[in-house]
């Protein structure tokens, strides 16, 4: 499942695959991709000059130079490839672009979407309306703001209202990092370890952005949990050792979602 990085690293290779320039041939395979637009709406904003691709939390933001724009949201699966021709497994559309090949918007479980927007309705869009700063952008103050003493620090981090981008495998990552419990509250926090989680946010993000920057994301459920080339500490690695203590490595559930930890470490 994409979280901040997987985004941000589709993001920079169409930056150099697709931007300023418009697409020349574009096939939509599956119709349900495009969400509250019809197909033509989506085949014909491709049509058009990319402007700029931006991201913001997990949301990927084309605009052309129509004014319109087309949001992807790749759920649990999807990802945008380059390829020699869009007849790949689980290609939903495929677009080419003169010089790179062929764009793919591939996605197996079929979850991801596309919305079209044409000049200035984007800003109307409530999930981006409402999305809270990019964890480089974040302040102490912020966080005391939006998140009340009682409520679960982990499930406030995963509110995309306030903080936009954090998935549950950073969630993991952050806390063992920062040594806290998976099921600490906010107000069981001092400023000071507030602060450490404010610094270590985007340093943990770039570091997974470096490592994972290939012409194709690779989500942790497809690369086998554990796998020796997953960037993670704790994320997967149940019952092996924690690499800084080496006690054991622990799954278990909290706030609905499942949280790895060192139970030595992170009290
Ligand atoms: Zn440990």
């Amino acid at each position: 499942m994409p979280e901040l990085a997987e985004v941000e690293v589709v993001r920079r290779n169409l930056v150099d695959w697709w931007e300023g320039r418009a697409a020349s041939e574009v096939r939509l395979l599956d119709e349900d991709l495009p969400k509250e637009s019809a197909p033509e709406q989506f085949v014909d904003a491709l049509r058009h000059v990319v402007t700029e691709i931006r991201r913001r939390g997990k949301y990927l933001i084309c605009a052309f130079a129509d004014a319109s724009s087309v949001v992807f949201h790749f759920r649990m699966t999807g990802k945008i490839i380059r390829c020699a021709s869009p007849d790949v497994d689980y290609a939903r559309a495929g677009w080419r672009v003169d010089e790179t090949g062929w764009l793919v918007f591939k996605d197996q479980r079929r979850l991801g979407e596309a919305r079209v927007f044409e000049a200035g309705e984007i800003d109307e869009y409530a999930p981006l309306q409402r999305m809270g700063p990019e964890p480089e952008d974040v302040t102490l103050q912020h966080l005391r703001d939006h998140c009340s003493d009682r409520r679960m620090l982990k499930t406030a981090l995963l509110d995309q209202s306030i903080v936009a981008g954090v998935g549950n495998i950073a969630v993991s990552e952050l806390f063992w990092r920062l040594q806290f419990a998976p099921g600490v509250k906010c107000g069981e926090l001092t400023d000071e370890q507030m602060q450490a989680l404010i610094e270590e946010m985007p340093r943990y993000f770039n570091e997974i952005i470096d490592f994972s920057m290939a012409d194709e994301i690779r989500y942790i459920e497809e690369a086998g949990a554990a796998s020796e080339k997953s960037p993670f500490q704790v994320y997967g690695r149940e019952g092996e050792e924690c690499p800084r203590c080496f006690d054991t490595i622990e799954k278990i559930r909290v706030g609905g979602r499942s949280s790895y930890f060192c139970r030595r470490c992170q009290r």
